[in-house]
């Protein structure tokens, strides 16, 4: 399928089997509300929000004219011993939507800056606190938190960790991922408010005094949607408080109304100390990440003589004019049109229609939560990972973008979704198995 006249061979791809993609390319030319067109010009229906970001659609006016007038404005301005004015109404406008208290934002570029930016935090926070011994981080098996040297060290995915040197002072929880107890679960799971306890086992391996910081996502994504068990959430928010650890949530994915709440925090009804946010805070179109902090945190950090600068730690690029423009123009269209409590009128036609799958072809597990869905195939026999990789394609050549890690089919829609949506989504997906071998 050649998409032009270019060579594909100076792009080095992300995240890609290059060789394998060059040699039979998948390419998106154009986008709007929720279809991709590919390059050979074929409509593809977005099964998962681009990327996990593209929130409220794509190709959204609002937005780009707001890109566009910013541009014309102010280009780019330091953000060192400067500022702007786009940066500070753009940071309230996150304080007035975020959970209660974690009120003061901190910019950086990607999801990967946002939770090396918290990790930071944390520990900068715990040194000022008089806990200058606590440097130490828990992460999770089976977790995602970036790329970053910070990120692949708490992050739970042997193939991001297993080239690559990492932080020493890591540990990690187990992960939560239990199908023989919880396999076809909508919601969260039964099985498994237990496993919290690691954090437990983990103080008192390592000692208290030298834990920083817990990091977690609410909600796994990249690892194939792994809802919490019941009273997870809530037990390892115990813990850390009883042993003066700060619980980080990875927002990256759950934030900006994925789970019919404006955060996974909201949703689960538990407030970690600092919150790590990217993808739909500009609904994609332009780089940002965030972290929200808890107002104590900030303020144990604006201590020691005014001339000093208080945190050694920004981009080049935190509270970007444009970005900033681009956030404010999107929690615009989120509030407008009600985006960040949508999912809570159609998550039960999406959890009825995905269970579907169940009855479908080589199909382990399907599970829900929010406008996210995990579909897990078995794997063929002596080729793990073959089965996703042959959804992918074919899903794609159906006219539907799913996202695969290994075997499990990870589905996350543009929060605009409608019931027609979901039940292609469905309809297509049950197809593509039906033909997999
Ligand atoms: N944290 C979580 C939970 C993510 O899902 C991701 C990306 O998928 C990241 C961090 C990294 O974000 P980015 O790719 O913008 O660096």
């Amino acid at each position: 399928m050649p998409a032009s006249n270019h060579s594909l061979d100076a792009y080095w791809m992300p995240f890609t089997a290059n060789r394998q993609f060059k040699a039979n390319p998948r390419l998106l030319a154009s986008a709007e509300g929720m279809h991709y067109v590919s390059a050979d010009g074929r409509r593809v229906l977005d099964g998962t929000a681009g990327l996990w970001c593209v929130n409220a659609g794509h190709g959204r006016r609002e937005i780009a004219e707001a890109v566009s007038r910013q541009l014309l404005e102010l280009d780019y301005a330091p953000s060192f011993q400067m500022g702007h004015p786009v940066a500070f109404e753009f940071a309230e406008a996150l304080a007035q939507i975020a959970p209660a208290g974690l009120d003061r934002i901190f910019f950086a570029n990607s999801g990967s800056e946002a939770v090396d930016s918290a990790l930071k935090i944390a520990v900068a926070y715990q040194r000022a606190i008089g806990q200058g011994t606590r440097t130490r981080f828990i992460g999770r098996e089976r977790s995602y938190h970036g790329v970053g040297f910070g990120g692949i060290s708490v992050g739970g995915l042997v193939n991001n960790r297993r080239v690559f040197p990492t932080l020493s002072g890591v540990d990690h929880l187990r992960h939560t991922h239990d199908l023989t107890r919880n396999a076809f679960t909508a919601g969260q799971p039964e099985h498994g408010v237990e496993l919290a306890d690691d954090l437990e086992r983990l103080v008192a391996l390592h000692g208290a005094e030298t834990i920083a910081a817990v990091i977690v996502e609410p909600v796994a994504g990249s690892a194939g949607v792994l809802p919490p068990p019941k009273g997870y959430l809530e037990r390892l928010r115990a813990i850390a408080d009883r042993h003066g650890i700060l619980l980080i949530f990875d927002e990256v994915i759950t934030g900006f109304g994925r789970l019919g709440t404006p955060f996974a925090t909201d949703y689960f009804g538990v407030a970690p100390d600092l919150i790590t946010v990217a993808k739909g805070i500009t609904n994609g179109v332009v780089p940002m990440g965030a972290v929200l902090a808890k107002r104590e945190i900030h303020d144990a950090l604006m201590t020691g003589p005014e001339p000093q600068i208080e945190l050694f730690h920004g981009y080049t690029y935190s509270g970007h004019p444009v970005a900033c423009a681009a956030g404010l123009a999107t929690l615009g269209i989120y509030r407008d049109e009600g985006l960040l409590t949508r999912v809570s009128a159609i998550e039960t036609a999406w959890t009825q229609a995905l269970h579907t799958l169940r009855d479908a072809p080589h199909v382990i597990d399907v599970r829900t939560i929010g406008l996210m869905a995990g579909v897990e195939l078995a794997p063929r026999d002596g080729a793990p990972g073959a089965r996703g990789y042959e959804v992918l394609v074919d899903a794609f050549e159906s006219g539907l973008l799913v996202r695969t890690t290994g075997d499990i089919i990870a589905l996350s829609p543009p929060l605009v979704a409608g019931t027609e949506h979901i039940d292609e989504i469905v309809a297509k997906l049950t197809a593509v198995l039906r033909r997999l071998a």
